[in-house]
């Protein structure tokens, strides 16, 4: 029995008689059921559909990278993000029903987050044709360590910097990135790109063009 099954099982079990043709049944309008919502974001990854799409964008940018690349000199950039850029979630996150990236955190060892293998490869790209890449990211400086280690573990070498928020830090993605890419930009580097999963990740200073990963899971503001 699937996981949606279970759950309907126990609706009509807990509403015994009442059901649909019943009076009273249905009388107001009820967001989706989570258990429905959780099948549906269970059936985007497990059809292949969320590789896939991440295949598309990750094609785009490589286009635009080797493109760019073969155009000028210069001090070359390129930022990432990690978390379902760099590195997937996705045991932590369907573990536990789409819950919190805090809550996460306390339910999963950190440093085990998998490879998203086209980022990886954007990544050796970037270096291929000399372009300097960052990682830009909303984790915490607290979680420097585990976080280099789990980027090391699954492939990714050779950055040139890895740029945290400051543990307790409240201003938003959508303040803190930008702020970080103009830093960048004020060491003298060009950023071609830039590449997330959240529309935080890109909003903003500075770059020429922005890749966005799809990303149904959660919301970074
Ligand atoms: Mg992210």
């Amino acid at each position: 029995m699937t996981r949606i099954h279970l759950v309907l099982g126990g609706v009509l079990l807990a509403y015994g008689q009442n059901g649909p043709g019943v009076p009273g049944f249905g009388v107001v309008a009820e967001p989706e059921n989570h258990a429905l919502s959780v099948d549906r974001l269970m059936r985007y990854h497990d059809s292949g559909e969320y590789e896939s799409q991440i295949r598309q964008v990750v094609n785009s940018a490589e286009a635009y990278l080797i493109e760019r690349a073969e155009k000028s000199g210069g001090k070359l950039a390129a930022v990432f993000d990690i978390d379902e850029t760099s590195l997937s979630n996705w045991d932590s996150m369907s573990g536990c029903g789409f819950c919190a990236y805090s809550a996460e955190l306390k339910l999963y060892p950190n440093a085990t987050a998998a490879v998203i293998s086209p980022t990886r490869e954007l990544f050796n790209l970037a270096k291929s044709k000399g372009v300097a890449v960052f990682f830009v990211t909303g984790r915490q400086e607290k979680q420097r360590a585990p976080t280099t280690k789990n980027l090391t573990d699954v492939g990714y070498a050779g950055w040139v910097e890895l740029i945290m928020e400051p543990d307790g830090n409240k201003d938003p993605a959508r303040t803190f990135k930008p702020r970080n890419r103009q830093a960048i930009e004020s060491k003298g580097y060009r950023i071609v790109l830039s590449i997330g999963d959240q529309a935080s990740d890109l909003a903003g200073c500075c770059a020429e063009r922005v890749f966005k990963l799809p990303n149904p899971f959660y919301l970074v503001p």
